[in-house]
């Protein structure tokens, strides 16, 4: 997957890529991240950005001529729209990071993982020009129900939750399908060695060997945690028989 920022801070993308799950997949060429600076599209002398709101009020706003020469910029690279069938690639969806924007999640990570290239538009200040959102945008993703001063960490967010999705990307898929939001149960506690720390004990279970009774206990622990720490990601028409049961043996909940 090709990802095409496009930032007032470039910089702060360079120690993001290089390190763990996300710098080994840069480096095997499965993701391939390119930042490109909206200040040096700007056509002014003073490579001016950013100006004050019509209407007046506080911030500044980006401008539309550095954000719009920007965006074409990249969309030039890919082939267009009609030509997308026969040369196998097409137009990448241009994402606002916004706070205005569809939450993101799980689902919506996965469905972008599956992208051949995507383009990132961070905002700053007081956010970018409503033109250039209503030309040339095609999804709006915020992280969640607060305000940043950046699109910067969002883009981070973002890139961090597709890209570990993305197949070869992850030592083992399997991790993924049991990890919480992968479906409507958060994953069971985890335990590494050694078994006895400061007098806490692994669960014994745990150290039996027996893989089908494992799986049944940390199956139970997902029902678990989930009904404990957010009951409201618990989608009880997919329960089993078998969870109700393992439910039922959790008698605190009761
Ligand atoms: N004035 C805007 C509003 O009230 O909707 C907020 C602008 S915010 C200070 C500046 C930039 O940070 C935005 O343009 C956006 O790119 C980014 N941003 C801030 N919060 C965000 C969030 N929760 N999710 C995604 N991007 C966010």
């Amino acid at each position: 997957m090709i990802i095409e920022i496009l930032t007032l801070f470039p910089e702060m993308f360079e120690a993001f890529q290089t390190f763990s799950i996300l710098g080994r997949a840069v480096e095997k060429n499965l993701v391939s991240i390119q930042t490109h600076n909206i200040r040096d599209f700007a056509d002014n002398k003073h490579k001016q950005a950013d100006d004050y709101p019509y209407g007046g009020g506080a911030g500044m706003v980006l401008m539309p001529q550095p954000l719009s020469d920007s965006i074409k910029h990249v969309l030039s690279r890919y082939p267009k729209e009609e030509q997308a069938g026969e040369l196998g690639a097409k137009s990448p969806k241009v994402i606002y990071l916004s706070p205005q924007g569809k939450v993101l999640n799980q689902k919506l990570a996965l469905q972008l993982s599956k992208e051949p290239a995507l383009i990132l538009l961070c905002g700053h200040y007081e956010g970018i020009d409503q033109r250039v959102i209503d030309r040339y945008v095609d999804m709006e993703i915020s992280i969640g129900d607060y305000v940043l001063t950046g699109g910067e960490i969002p883009a981070m967010v973002l890139i961090d939750c597709i890209t570990r999705l993305i197949p070869g990307v992850l030592g083992s898929s399997e991790s993924i399908l049991e990890e919480s939001h992968s479906n409507s149960l958060l994953e069971y506690p985890h335990y590494t060695r050694p078994a006895v720390y400061d007098g806490d004990e692994v669960p014994q279970i745990l150290l039996s060997g027996n893989h089908k009774e494992i799986e049944r206990w940390r199956r139970q622990q997902s029902l678990r945690n989930t009904m404990q720490k957010r009951p409201d990601l618990l989608n009880k028409e997919v329960l089993t028989k078998e969870d109700w049961k393992l439910l039922k043996e959790l008698e605190d909940f009761f």
